[in-house]
């Protein structure tokens, strides 16, 4: 218990894994989280202070599928291992015992503790010392780095503040560092800088020396910031893994530009890598997918989360995909590759760090094989991308001999099963082996010898875990035996005895001996295997990066295939143009008898405005969110779901559909909403592309409109972006004689037998009326409610003739007034504009009179300014 409270001592904040001889076991109130939180049995173990100590435990061979389960549901792991062979312990002291390893959520290399498909980030956060105008590059504010583990993958970022949220929502890490001053809640971009942990030059200094450099400056140009979080990444990683750390890329830090930007609320509402209900079904990620590796996958990912706006780098990945499209053949034959290559990345990740596995090794065999098939595939001209893939592909024949020859196929699970080695590739661990076999073909054939010698034909040989082997006799025969001296009775049974005797002990010996001469020759070679590849690990990461771009292209070229999905035509303008454009996710969910409908978006310069109306239902939400997917899908260089595109690159991608539902935060909807466009109005320029669905609906009607109208303008005329606004505001729709670039675009619904049939249609030109009444009936909004809403609209139609803004205004608290059940009440009571007219006389008037009398009647008819409505 003394090592046990010291260990706990070091590691306060993780449940800390015990070993005892075959289990991991936990105590006090470790066990007690672990039991909860595994669903397995507590019990007790011995006593502290007089109370029993509360225990459980987990067999050490099944431990993965435990620890992946605790790191899931947010505990950290410390691993406490025996430091010594219990057998050749000396004296009565208890087993040194240490915590070899921490594991946490962003430092985990095990296959069954990751997603295969899914990059796994470790993120460390810093303030630049410097600030926004710290030496070197612009400080920004904050210094981010981040690192895959798993893959090696080592990137950093400086930023300001503000742009953190957007940050997360591309990286999601699975773990966060940060300085303890670091208020994720309250971001001023221009509060001045917090003290630094580590001072930067001592953090560069750092860096570099991980890498066996003296300066940082040979990897790029870092703020201090993000020098600061590199190393904080670095120490971190240490300290989980005892000190060593695993094979990581070079830092190479990210400009701010180069990536399309995307804040949290838009990431959300596109539902790019998880659903609204955070699945990973029905995403824009599952509906491109066509992968077949897991590195593929998490290219495809990383891709969607960061499109780019560099034009040349689309390109280029556009076309190494156009390429696979116009040879398929050879595409074909790549897939076979590709079916067949293992997850290289991580499995160099995990020898890197001495936990490789013989499957691990087997897996750069496999994945260097179909590299080397792959790269004869590709027969030039090839476009750059894939010219330089093919070139990293054969990335170290040698080495693929090295394991050819040596290992074992298929290869056991871990390295205590034997035989990982092939015959052949070692001598002196072939002699160990034959030594070993040999023996036991002669102990296998000593049973026919001592049955004649003793005159005992039902005698049998046998091995027993601790006698080793035995003679083993029924309980006829034990007198028998008895009686020869060479024969050493140990052990009674039931039904007979076991004997040892001396040649047979002989034999047990020399293949114990060879037996474990062999392990240790076998973990010798293994050990020289992980090494060599160890000394390639930069061209192997390479090699696996090579194929996991491949199988993007080939992804992105299934998409394409039969024409269904197309090359987008890209342009340094702020053109927009889709032809029959469809959303990926809801087409793909459409079934029966309904079929997608397709349909153009046009956003050029001089219409570069769309308002959109339509009544709920119509599919107002789908089509916003289309057009935002395919700017998301057409800079991350894949095809899209359309008949052809036109795209000029987008800086910024804004996108609010769907009710932001924050009120756990404390926040109302309409505050939510506000400051979501507050947001894009600051940040919103020329080159943007902005989706807005329903502004203003949050408030009062009339302020809502007034809102909505003042954002509409804005976006026009001063911001000048590409936008698509839904709203129910038919009104707005009159803006077009004001606003030259405004086109009133809706959705186009049909009437049909008394119900309405939503045609998912965009057309030109306004909604003639709402359909909120049917909408509701479609709903199941009962009868009686549905029939009392009709008459009421009638009779506001009626009163107000067309649905002019201030009149449908001033019906509309009827809505709220009225009870279901009650009479309808009389048309709206006169108003003060009525009496007044009601009062006059025109035949009594002055000509100056009647003029009077008309400014009066109009000041009567404009809204009031604290009108409750
Ligand atoms: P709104 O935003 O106008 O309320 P939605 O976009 O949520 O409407 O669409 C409502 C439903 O209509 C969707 O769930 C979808 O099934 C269907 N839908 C939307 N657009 C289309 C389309 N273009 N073709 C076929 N069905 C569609």
């Amino acid at each position: 218990m003394a090592q046990w409270f010291a260990a706990k001592a070091e590691n306060p904040d993780a449940l800390l894994f015990f070993r005892m001889g075959d289990f991991y076991e936990l105590f006090f109130a470790d066990a007690e989280a672990a039991s909860a939180a595994l669903d397995i049995a507590l019990s007790h173990r011995g006593e502290h202070n007089g109370t029993p100590i509360p225990m459980c435990g987990v067999p050490h061979h099944a431990a993965e599928i435990y620890l992946a389960r605790l790191i899931r549901r947010g505990f950290r792991v410390a691993i406490v291992e025996q430091m010594e062979d219990p057998k050749a312990r000396s004296g009565k002291a208890p087993i040194k015992r240490e915590v070899v390893r921490i594991i946490t959520p962003g430092t985990i290399t095990e296959d069954a503790l990751l997603e295969a498909g899914r990059p796994n980030l470790l993120l460390a956060l810093a303030w630049d010392a410097g600030g926004r105008d710290g030496g070197g590059r612009d400080g920004g504010g904050l210094g981010a780095a981040w690192v895959d583990v798993s893959t090696g993958l080592f990137e950093t970022s400086a930023l300001p503040p503000s742009a953190l949220p957007a940050l997360l929502g591309r990286l999601e890490p699975a773990e966060i560092l940060a300085p303890q001053n670091l208020d994720l809640t309250e971001w001023d971009d221009r509060r001045s800088p917090e003290p630094v942990p580590s001072p930067p030059p001592q953090a560069r200094r750092r860096v570099a020396e991980a890498y066996g450099t003296v300066n940082l400056d040979a990897f790029g140009s870092f703020t201090d910031g993000e020098a600061v979080a590199a190393a904080m990444a670095l120490d971190y990683i240490r300290s989980t893994q005892s000190g060593a750390l695993p094979r990581l890329g070079r830092p190479e830090p990210q400009g701010q530009a180069g990536t399309l930007t995307m804040d949290a609320a838009t990431r959300g509402s596109l539902e790019i890598h998880r659903s609204r209900d955070g699945g990973t079904q029905h995403t824009l990620l599952s509906s491109v997918q066509r992968t077949l590796t897991a590195g593929g996958a998490r290219l495809l990912g990383t891709w969607l989360s960061a499109p780019l706006t560099d034009i040349d780098a689309i390109r280029a990945r556009q076309d190494a995909w156009s390429w696979c499209l116009a040879n398929p053949d050879a595409t074909a034959r790549l897939r076979g590759e590709l079916r067949s290559a293992p997850d290289v990345a991580r499995a160099l990740g995990r020898l890197s760090l001495n936990r490789g596995t013989p499957r691990d090794l087997a897996a750069i065999r496999d994945g260097l094989a179909a590299a080397g098939r792959a790269a004869e595939i590709l027969a030039p001209p090839l476009p750059a991308a894939l010219a330089a893939a093919r070139n990293a592909l054969p990335a170290a024949p040698d080495l693929l001999e090295l394991l050819a020859e040596a290992l074992a196929d298929p290869a056991p699970a871990r390295l205590d099963d034997g035989q990982v080695i092939r015959t052949g590739f070692d001598g002196e661990l072939d002699a160990h082996r034959t030594l070993r076999d040999q023996s036991r073909q002669v102990i296998a054939s000593l049973q026919l010898d001592f049955a004649q010698r003793f005159g005992v034909a039902s005698l049998k040989i046998k091995h027993h875990a601790q006698l080793g082997y035995v003679i083993e006799a029924p309980a006829v025969a034990v007198e028998t035996l008895r009686g020869f001296p060479e024969l050493t009775l140990r052990q009674g049974m039931a039904n007979g005895a076991r004997f040892t005797e001396g040649s047979l002990s002989e034999l047990d010996q020399k293949i114990r001996e060879a037996a474990e001469k062999a392990t240790a020759r076998e973990k010798l070679v293994f050990n020289h295997l992980v090494e060599r590849i160890a000394e390639r690990a930069d061209a192997l990461a390479a090699c696996a990066s090579a194929l996991a771009f491949l199988d993007v292209a080939q992804s992105a070229a299934r998409l394409a295939e039969g024409g269904a999905w197309v090359r987008p035509v890209l342009s340094e303008t702020e053109a927009y143009s889709i032809r029959a454009g469809r959303h990926p996710v809801v087409e793909a969910a459409v079934s029966g008898q309904n079929v997608f409908v397709p349909n153009h978006c046009d956003l050029s310069p001089d219409r570069r405005l769309m308002l959109l109306t339509g009544p709920n239902m119509a599919g107002k939400s789908t089509f916003l969110r289309q057009n935002a997917l395919f700017v998301v899908l057409a800079q991350a260089g894949l095809p899209l779901p359309a008949d052809s595109a036109e795209l000029g690159i987008v800086d910024r991608l804004f996108s609010r559909v769907g009710a932001a539902d924050d009120l756990a935060r404390g926040r109302s909807t309409f505050m939510v909403e506000m400051t979501e466009t507050a947001a894009i109005l600051h940040q919103a320029g020329p080159r943007s592309l902005v989706v807005v669905d329903e502004i203003g609906r949050g408030t009062s009607t009339l302020d809502g409109l007034a809102i909505a109208w003042a954002v509409l303008e804005a976006l026009h005329s001063a911001i000048r972006c590409r936008t698509i606004f839904a709203t129910h505001f038919h009104e707005l729709a009159e803006l077009a004689d004001r606003l030259p670039r405004l086109r009133p675009h809706t959705m186009r619904v049909k009437e049909w037998k008394g119900s309405v049939v939503f045609l998912h249609e965009v057309a030109e030109g306004a909604a003639g009326r709402s359909w909120g009444v049917h909408v509701a009936e479609l709903a199941g909004v009962p009868a009686p409610v549905v029939k009392r809403a009709a008459s009421l609209m009638a009779a506001m139609e009626k009163q107000n003739g067309a649905l002019g803004a201030s009149a449908s205004l001033h019906a509309l608290p009827l809505f709220a007034a009225s009870a279901p059940q009650a009479e309808p009440d009389p048309p709206a009571g006169s108003s003060p504009a009525d009496d007044a007219l009601r009062d006059m006389n025109p035949d009594a008037m002055t000509p100056r009179q009647a003029l009077d009398a008309l400014y009066h009647l109009k000041s009567l008819s404009a809204p009031c300014a604290d009108d409750p409505a």
